[in-house]
């Protein structure tokens, strides 16, 4: 089984070696492409506007100047030897749970392998503090992640869906389990826009992470994070609203 890993944090990213031994429990035949450098945010976009460039470290390992989706494009179209059975996406650092995963590189990188009808699985590990670097406890996702992979490799996945994991901000000794859960949604949508000044004497704007707040929806991702539980979402790239559909049809008939 080939097996394609990817993230948007950065080829060097401390996820991306938590993924790696989580690929190794299930295939030897691992490849790598990733961005050279952190993506997160980047959504699903694709670099059209300049050259990207593509670098080898090692026999079967890449990073390519570009976004998450620029990297599973050039492992698919330029650097496999043929298509992967599964694509791997993470493990992200922080959370991609309710509205988030549109934003989400780590799972745009997945969507682009479901759109190429290629199994893709998204990873992240939820994180509890803020400003913490890459001192990120992966412990949750290092045990739990083969354990929820295993089943999924056999399992049916519709056309243009993708799997969106998630594991708790717990030491991997302390999750509760898996739960197969909807996504859920934020009150409101973004967090904190963070003013200052910078040494220049120009104001510059970071968007912040504080004061996202949401209502725990029953049976949702968000849920299943706050009780130490792993969320396993099934995502669909179509964002139709079929049940908007005959009454938008009904306002343009005349
Ligand atoms: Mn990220």
């Amino acid at each position: 089984m080939r097996i394609l890993l990817t993230n948007d944090d950065g080829i060097n990213a401390p996820g991306l070696y938590v993924l790696e031994k989580i690929a190794a429990q299930l295939s030897d035949d691992i490849w790598i492409c990733a961005p050279s450098e952190e993506q997160s945010g980047a959504g699903h976009s694709l670099t059209l506007t300049r050259p990207v460039r593509m670098r080898q470290h090692a026999e079967r390992r890449f990073s390519v100047s570009g976004t998450p989706t620029d990297s599973v494009t050039m492992a698919l179209k330029k650097i496999l030897p043929g298509p992967p059975d599964l694509i791997l996406s993470g493990v992200n650092r922080g959370a991609n749970l309710g509205d988030d995963v549109t934003y989400s590189g780590t799972v745009s990188a997945a969507f682009e392998g479901a759109l190429a009808g290629i199994r893709a699985v998204a990873l992240s590990q939820v994180y509890s503090k803020e400003g913490v670097g890459n001192d990120v406890d992966f412990s949750a996702a290092e045990q739990w992640g083969a354990k929820v992979l295993r089943p999924l490799l056999d399992a049916p996945f519709a056309p243009r869906t993708l799997i969106n994991v998630n594991f708790p901000p717990v030491a991997g000794d302390q999750v509760a389990g898996i739960r197969v859960v909807r996504q859920g949604f934020h009150d409101y949508a973004r967090g904190s826009v963070v003013e200052g000044t910078d040494p220049r004497g120009f104001p510059y704007y970071w968007f912040g992470l504080h004061g996202i707040e949401h209502t725990l929806g029953s049976d949702t991702d968000l849920e299943a994070i706050a009780g130490a539980f792993v969320s396993v979402t099934p995502l669909q790239i179509d964002l139709t609203h079929q049940d908007s559909l005959d009454p938008l049809t009904e306002i343009y008939r005349t």
